[in-house]
């Protein structure tokens, strides 16, 4: 098959590669999109370490069943693959529902081969069925940018006012999510990026404006899919007492020192790792319920690479997918 493969920072190549096979317990999936998220380039940049390079990168997985050795999903249904790929079920974290920090955890495009590829195997656990109301090029970035994002967003609280740094694949879904919830979204992009902030108010944001700038009011809570530690102080200074700032990437740049008054009122701040299969399943059912506007970018196989570099310089709105449809469904 073909296949999309990092062998270290820097390096990524299109390979024809050996089909892979199931083992026990494992799915043989047909791959028809995988949506491109930050951490792939992160991976590239070498800001995520590859433990066993090289690795086919790609953790938003949509694709069709070809064989499941004991039967539990049916040849031909559609399922998502998303980065959690497996987790021990026996060590503290796991028996605490909180696989997500699994220390021996498994994470699909990193310690697996992910969905870069004509073909992919999964644990038949950690798959998903979509809601059939998304076609596959729209459902894939549910996997990742949808659902950490959805956990972010629970992390966050209940608060009304929910500023969002960064206005990506993440923050487009997130955003009507919480709008459906019945909460206010306040939007940052980019100094001057008016494309961007143009496109959160098409997604209901009721403010979008440069993270240089302040919010119109003080917010209720803040989620930064942004990997610039500089954001942190600035959501901070945004934010009511009480409130929680949430770091919503597995990675970001140094986070500079700021005054104590900050986070002083009680403010929290915490990341977000991972996700849980609870995630997964709660985030689908409000995905099949809500009506989520995906905006994708597709782009073929061999352009993973610029797909990701158009992502690093933000040159589309919503999420990038790379689309390994046969021509004629496409
Ligand atoms: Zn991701
Ligand atoms: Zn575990």
């Amino acid at each position: 098959m073909r296949a999309v493969q990092i062998h270290g920072p820097g390096a990524i190549a299109l390979a024809e590669v050996p089909d892979p096979t199931p083992g026990p317990g494992q799915v043989l999936v047909r791959v028809h999109a995988c949506g491109v998220c930050r951490t792939d380039l992160h991976e590239l940049d070498g800001e995520v370490a590859i433990p066993h390079p090289p690795v086919i990168p790609g953790h938003q997985v949509v694709g069709t069943v070809l064989d499941c050795e004991s039967g539990a999903l049916a040849t031909g249904v559609r399922v998502g693959i998303p980065w959690l790929g497996w987790a021990c079920g026996v060590c503290t974290f796991c028996l605490a529902g909180q696989e997500n920090l699994c220390e021996r955890a498994r994470f699909t495009g990193r310690d697996i081969d992910g969905g870069y590829a004509q073909l992919t195997v999964a644990d038949e656990r950690f798959c998903f069925p979509l809601p059939p109301r998304y076609g596959d090029l729209e459902a894939a970035p549910l996997l990742c940018a949808g659902l950490i994002g959805f956990r972010a967003l629970r992390l966050a609280g209940e608060g009304e006012r929910v500023g969002l740094y960064g206005f990506g694949a993440s923050a487009h879904l997130i955003a009507q999510v919480a709008r459906a919830e019945g909460r206010r979204v306040f939007a940052f992009t980019r100094p001057d990026d008016a494309p961007t902030q143009a496109f959160a108010r098409s997604l209901g944001a009721a403010w979008a404006g440069g993270s240089d700038e302040a919010p119109p009011e003080e917010l209720d809570a803040a989620i930064i899919f942004a990997a610039a530690g500089e954001l942190v102080p600035t959501a901070l200074a945004a934010v009511r007492p009480g409130a929680a700032v949430v770091c919503a990437g597995i990675h970001m740049s140094a986070i500079p020192s700021f005054p104590y008054e900050l986070l002083w009122g009680e403010r929290v701040l915490r990341s977000v790792a991972n996700l849980t299969r609870e995630d997964a399943r709660e985030f689908l059912a409000v995905a099949e319920r809500v009506a989520l506007r995906t905006t994708v970018r597709p782009y073929p196989l061999e352009q993973a690479a610029q797909a990701l570099e158009d992502l690093r310089h933000g040159r589309f709105d919503g999420a990038a997918v790379l689309d390994l449809r046969p021509a004629r469904r496409r």
